[in-house]
């Protein structure tokens, strides 16, 4: 392995012979350690997805939305990407939806936005607001996956199909998954419709009431 590895140094430094480099005192090849860990505190991994490009959403996006709220909320609530006004200002959730979205917050659950951690899954804006494709979406994973652990949240609330669908890996629909109590990892899950949907369907709005008493009813039990 050592020789192999010594060979291939040699085969290299012989092509940059070739191509005109003399010698230097600092070796042009390093062995790059590559750190595959994801940091371990939120301020470092929000650090480290502020400079991602490991889809095509960051060629094209303004700002990346990591997400925001409180560190140690017990509530986590997953959206699906980032919007227009998301990608000009870095915040999750702050557009039209957002607003449907803090009213509900406080309305039913008697929560702001600092009380909870609200992220999406995918933290650059997809273009046309397009649902983020599989590749994007397994992409960005890592990040949403590593939110989860960092936060530990007792519940987890998904909006829209693609949150509740990338989050599980189900596939069932949202009109059928809605409402319904799941348990991810350590956290309790519930589906519920996304706020935009709400805006164009303000008769669903019912619907999501209901979701969040029940969010209510188990927030008595923490
Ligand atoms: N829609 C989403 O899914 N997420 C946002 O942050 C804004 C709109």
């Amino acid at each position: 392995m050592k020789n192999l590895h010594n060979a291939l140094l040699l085969k290299q430094l012989y092509q940059l012979k070739q191509l005109g480099y003399k010698y230097t005192d600092v070796t042009p090849y390093q062995e790059e350690k590559i750190d595959l860990l994801l940091p371990d505190t939120l301020k470092s991994l929000q650090k480290q997805a502020m400079t991602c490009h490991l889809c095509d959403l960051s060629k094209s996006r303004k700002k990346v939305v990591f997400g925001e709220g409180s560190p140690h909320a017990d509530i986590l609530i997953i959206g699906e990407g980032p919007g227009a006004t998301e990608d000009s200002s870095g915040k999750p959730f702050v557009g039209r939806s957002g607003e449907l979205l803090s009213k509900m917050l406080e309305n039913v659950l008697g929560l702001s936005r600092a009380d909870v951690y609200i992220t999406n899954i995918v933290k650059c804006r997809p273009p046309n607001n397009r649902v983020p494709t599989p590749t994007e979406a397994h992409t960005c994973q890592p990040y949403l996956l590593k939110q989860i652990e960092l936060i530990a949240p007792k519940l987890i609330l998904t909006l829209g199909a693609t949150a509740y669908h990338y989050l599980t890996g189900d596939d069932t629909g949202i009109t059928k998954v809605r409402g319904t109590v799941h348990t991810y990892q350590k956290a309790t899950l519930i589906p519920t419709y996304h706020p935009s949907y709400l805006l164009r369907n303000p008769s669903a709005k019912k619907e999501v009431f209901e979701d969040l008493l029940k969010v209510k009813e188990l927030m008595k039990q923490w």
